[in-house]
């Protein structure tokens, strides 16, 4: 899969002096656990933070025409509450709860749906968890949109999904309210105090790969997420192997199309846990100066509509033929 060609790094908006390291501040080298802290994307409670003015060049450079989707967006994020139905409704069978609220969200626009027990690793520092289950929902983006990344169709398109999963969390948890139980939606334009992907790798959505990004068998990279919390008695997944780890030990396909190489070729130790990640402080100046980047979700091989399923049989296959 080729893209356009695309913006060499030295063409995008960069710090004279970066205010620290944004590496730093995700822990990077770091073998001792520690929680994430907030860095980029700012909320009402984040308070200012270190690349708030990279993020400006992020905000103030997006099309105009993606204003109203901005905002309509934006709107679902005031209603992550509302009432609870004072008649609730006792939940005697929790895994057929937890299919009648996976049909629900798909029915209402999600492509995946996955449920994992909240554990406070997945909030950032000094975040306090209030519910039982989060439920992590994947919304796939439209492929042929998104292989002109990075440029304002893909980044129309993202707006477009993003809005999609505001308004898809604000419904379900509306729907869930209904039954009397308590729920808070998390819609995804603006940071959340949970992190959805390590949300979605417990929830068995798929597997974080070489480009940071989750993977998942259905749309690979080619989707964002979001997530619903609640106390609403479910039946939560596991996590999922499909063969991610095999493949990124030898695929090149994103670290060689990464503009300002900051993907790793090797695992890193970050906040405790040795892992794939992206260099911060590479990744995004180039990222918020081209609108939202996107090349390494594009060039993966699992973003290929169709080439999941059979790639995660072949990669699981080889395993077995190896170990066997
Ligand atoms: S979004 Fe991906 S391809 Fe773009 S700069 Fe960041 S790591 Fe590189
Ligand atoms: S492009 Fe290749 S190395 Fe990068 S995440 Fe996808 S499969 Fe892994």
């Amino acid at each position: 899969m080729k893209l356009k060609s695309q913006p060499p790094k030295e063409a995008t908006v960069t710090y004279r002096e970066a205010p620290c390291s944004g590496n730093e501040i995700n822990g990077l080298g770091e073998k001792e656990f520690r929680r994430a802290k907030y860095i980029y994307h700012s909320n009402g409670k984040s308070g200012p933070l270190p690349f708030d003015k990279m993020q400006h060049v992020f905000r103030y450079s997006v099309p105009a025409k993606m204003l109203p989707r901005i905002v309509r967006g934006a709107w679902a994020t005031f209603r992550p509450h509302g009432t609870i139905s004072d008649h609730r409704f006792e939940v005697s069978d929790a895994k057929k709860m937890t299919q009648q609220i996976k049909a629900k969200a798909l029915d209402l626009g999600a492509g995946v749906v996955g449920i994992c027990e909240v554990k406070d690793e997945y909030l950032v520092e000094g975040a306090v968890n209030k519910y039982r289950y989060a439920i992590a929902l994947g919304l796939p983006m439209d492929r042929e949109k998104m292989l002109t990344v990075p440029g304002h169709t893909a980044a129309m398109e993202v707006q477009r999904v993003y809005t999609q999963g505001s308004y898809l969390t604000v419904d379900l948890t509306r729907y869930i309210r209904s039954l009397g139980w308590p729920t808070k939606a998390l819609p995804i334009n603006s940071s959340s105090e949970y992190l959805h992907i390590p949300i979605a790798i417990a929830a068995g959505i798929g597997e974080l790969g070489k480009h940071g990004s989750l993977i998942c068998k259905e749309y690979g990279s080619n989707f964002r997420l979001t997530t619903v919390l609640t106390d609403l008695p479910l039946v939560p997944d596991k996590p999922v192997d499909i063969g991610v780890e095999d493949i990124c030990a030898t695929c090149q396909a994103c670290t060689r199309a990464c503009p300002p190489d900051a993907i790793f070729s090797e695992k890193q130790w970050v906040r405790g846990t040795k892992k794939w990640y992206v260099d911060f402080d590479k990744c995004v100046p180039y990222f918020s100066s081209t609108y939202g980047c996107g090349i390494c979700l594009e060039v993966c091989p699992w973003s290929e509509p169709g080439r999941g399923p059979k790639l995660s049989e072949k990669l699981l296959n080889l395993r077995e033929k190896k170990s066997g």
